[in-house]
């Protein structure tokens, strides 16, 4: 038999990177990726999660067909039917309960921003309700918010540039291993100074100049510390700040209401590290603070923290400079048709964006405070360009699960997961739980990879194609058809959009015609671009000097106006979390340890791939750290399953032994379920035996006001061996 070979390019999905991939196929079957060598990103690396993507496009439990649910909820029982059956029974649900309880009777939930989030939002905004939901009030896009808040846009770190490197809330060694931790070693090797900012002794607190050891939840009160010390040293950009900031001077005089013992004694960081690591921050240049989404988990702190490094970047004179934090990563070229001008904003009608659950407890991430953020950034021509409503302009999820459940404010009867597993992305899994099991819905539709915990409970559980099978804007080709009948969700929302009356905004066939249309401003197509190698790398420094700042002033507002107008805090302040020995000693006494129940760990990301048996072969159990002497004073020995509890429930992960955390801290695995476990309600695929965010709450006290960010961290808890 004569064997047909062929190399294609794709591009890789299983995180955000999105690293090219040389796909290789023996008779049209693909049998090996490698990483592209061309491609600007990786470089011909990638990671193990990339390494086992074959296994997930060829994996068993993959969806492949549509199906309809033909047992009760949460039973596992469908029937296949075909895509027209599956729309046409959606558009038609849809239509009549729109009829009956208006647009906003649909809310969407969306995953993590790896499918076309924007398409999502066309087909929301032109139905007419204001309620897209999903994690994005605790993952990124809350810094996205707050950066567009005070400079217009989002700063990416610069690590490959830069002579200082402060990795705060982060771990690229088990998250961004192809870019980050290959740029962190390069610059250790090449004698940059680094500073990491963790309450665990991760790899790269091992590398560090400087490690602080902080404790979960207070990180802000480290960056008020510094602040106050470079401002009083005079180690800050004079002329930067003049020219460039308003609100300094409100700033020196609010941070007289902080003392640099008190800060010290919040953080757990003794004053001399907080000065030596301030001084090494602000003296080095250029220096760059990294994301880190340990940030923008942590409750009631985490907003403010997110202003306090926006400060410090602007006030060191290190926003976009080489080396420092690059601004408009997300923009790219301006003459590009953007994702926030393919979202159509202006469709739904203000009557309905007062509709959104959640904006009036949480403007800064609704309406009111994303047309503020709009109206400052929206410039024709200029280098910055509004944040994508779909990551910024959201509901809250704790007001969209209550209304399911309670019909207050308004009934919301029909909910669509777009990738989403949001049984365990949530927090309070019992609350995801009743209204996912409410008799309330009248329409639930999942679209995913694989049949999940959430999926369980779809009156419709359709098939999503993965990266290898689609495209995407600007540069990432598919590297084949998609297998079976799974479909890309341009194609679901284009197809259920033509069926509600949408039809004239959905000229464009497929996703490589709308890539196309993207492109037509700088006069090439998308093969074209292609061929070339993907877009250059925007590396344009100081794009500042030309147009200023895309904020209300023009200038990094120090002092946030939009903060001001919205009756939030203008200038980053401190607070307690709700549950700490030093806020709560009496619960304390019964919950001894400060839970850390975001861990994030190599191969798997979030909640997915669990279905990969080689990744499960890696990793077989979820994993809880405990430092040995603590461990020793309860009982526990290396490798017991313990219980985890806190006030909401409890969980059970394996223990792991180790010095890399605190003895009063215990470090939890995030995102575990079972797919081999069976499926029907009540086990869900084992969902209530070590799913972290049983343990989290979301109640309005434990959630920051800003965007209503709730705790994964900075919590209590008590572990004892499991019977
Ligand atoms: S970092 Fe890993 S998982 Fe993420 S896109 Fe690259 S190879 Fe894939």
């Amino acid at each position: 038999m004569i064997t047909t070979s062929e190399i294609k390019k794709g591009w890789c999905g299983p995180c955000h990177v999105r690293c090219g991939m040389l796909v290789h196929f023996e008779n049209g079957r693909a049998v090996k990726v490698q990483g592209d060598p061309d491609n600007r990103i990786n470089r011909g690396a990638l990671c193990r999660r990339g390494q086992l993507i074959l296994e997930h496009l060829y994996n068993v439990s993959r969806l492949n067909y549509p199906l309809r649910r033909s047992g009760l909820r949460g039973e596992g029982k469908f029937q296949q039917l075909t895509w027209d059956q599956a729309m046409d029974e959606i558009a038609e649900k849809l239509s009549s309960l729109r009829d009956r309880y208006g647009a906003e009777t649909l809310a969407l939930s969306r995953g993590t921003h790896r499918t076309y989030g924007w398409a999502m939002k066309r087909f929301l905004n032109l139905f007419g309700s204001p309620n897209m939901t999903g994690p994005n009030t605790i993952c990124m896009c809350p810094s996205h918010t707050v950066e567009w808040s005070t400079y217009g846009s989002f700063a990416r770190q610069d690590i490959g540039n830069a002579r200082c490197i402060v990795i705060w809330g982060y771990q690229p060694s088990q998250s961004y291993v192809v870019t980050d931790w290959r740029d962190l070693l390069a610059a250790k090797s090449r004698g940059a100074k680094i500073i990491v900012v963790d309450p665990r002794r991760t790899k790269e607190a091992e590398m560090a100049d400087i490690w602080l050891q902080v404790r979960p939840g207070t990180d802000v009160a480290i960056m008020l510390g510094w602040l106050k010390i470079i401002i009083s040293e005079n180690l800050y950009d004079t002329s930067f700040v003049e020219k460039w900031t308003i609100g300094f001077d409100q700033l020196k005089k609010h941070l007289d209401g902080y003392s640099l013992s008190e800060l010290s004694r919040l953080s757990w960081i003794p004053e001399d590290k907080l000065c030596a690591s301030a001084r090494m921050y602000a003296e080095t240049k250029p220096s760059t603070i990294t994301w880190g989404l340990g940030i923008d988990l942590q409750g009631v702190n985490a907003m403010q923290a997110v202003r306090a490094r926006c400060i410090l970047r602007a006030i060191t004179g290190n926003l976009d400079i080489a080396g420092g934090e690059i601004l408009g990563a997300f923009g790219g070229d301006p003459r590009l048709i953007s994702n926030v001008q393919l979202e159509l904003n202006d469709a739904i009608s203000p009557e309905q964006k007062k509709k959104q659950l959640g904006a009036g407890e949480y403007g800064l991430f609704g309406f009111p405070g994303w047309d503020m953020i709009r109206e400052a950034s929206d410039k024709p021509g200029a280098w910055f360009t509004p944040p994508q409503s779909e990551m910024t302009c959201c509901a809250h999820q704790r007001h969209v699960l209550h209304a399911i459940t309670t019909g207050r404010p308004y009934p919301v009867k029909a909910f669509i997961t777009q990738s989403n597993n949001t049984l365990v992305q949530a927090a309070d899994t019992k609350a995801v739980y009743r209204a996912l099991s409410s008799e309330n819905l009248e329409l639930t539709v999942a679209m995913d990879y694989y049949q999940t915990p959430t999926g369980l409970f779809a009156d419709y559980l359709l098939p999503a194609a993965c990266t290898l099978e689609r495209s995407d804007f600007p540069a990432s080709p598919k590297a084949m058809e998609p297998l079976y009948q799974r479909r890309d969700d341009y194609q679901f929302w284009r197809e259920l959009g033509i069926r509600l009356g949408q039809a004239e905004y959905w000229p464009w066939k497929t996703i490589e015609e709308v890539c196309d249309y993207r492109l037509a401003p700088i006069g090439i197509t998308f093969s074209q671009m292609l061929r070339g190698g993907g877009p250059p790398p925007s590396r344009n420094h100081k794009k500042f000097e030309i147009q200023g700042f895309g904020t209300p002033s023009g200038k990094v507002e120090i002092y946030s106006s939009i903060f001001a107008n919205l009756g939030l805090e203008p200038l980053p302040v401190y607070r307690e979390p709700v549950e700490s020995p030093e806020g709560n000693p009496e619960l304390a006494q019964d919950y001894p340890l400060i839970l850390i129940a975001t861990g994030k760990f190599m191969p798997f990301y979030h909640s997915e791939l669990r279905q990969i048996s080689s990744a499960i072969q890696e990793q077989p159990d979820p994993i809880a750290d405990i430092h040995p002497q603590t461990a020793r004073n309860l009982g526990i020995s290396s490798n017991d399953w313990v219980w985890i509890e806190t006030l909401r429930g409890k969980i059970k992960q394996r223990a792991r032994l180790t010095d890399e955390v605190h003895p009063a801290m215990l470090r939890a695995q995030h995102g575990w379920w079972f797919p081999s476990k069976p499926a029907a309600d009540p086990s869900l695929h084992g969902l209530w035996e070590s799913t972290s965010n049983i343990l989290c709450p979301v109640t309005a006290d434990y959630c920051n006001p800003e965007v209503g960010g709730w705790p994964h961290t900075a919590l209590l808890c008590k572990t004892y061996k499991a019977g």
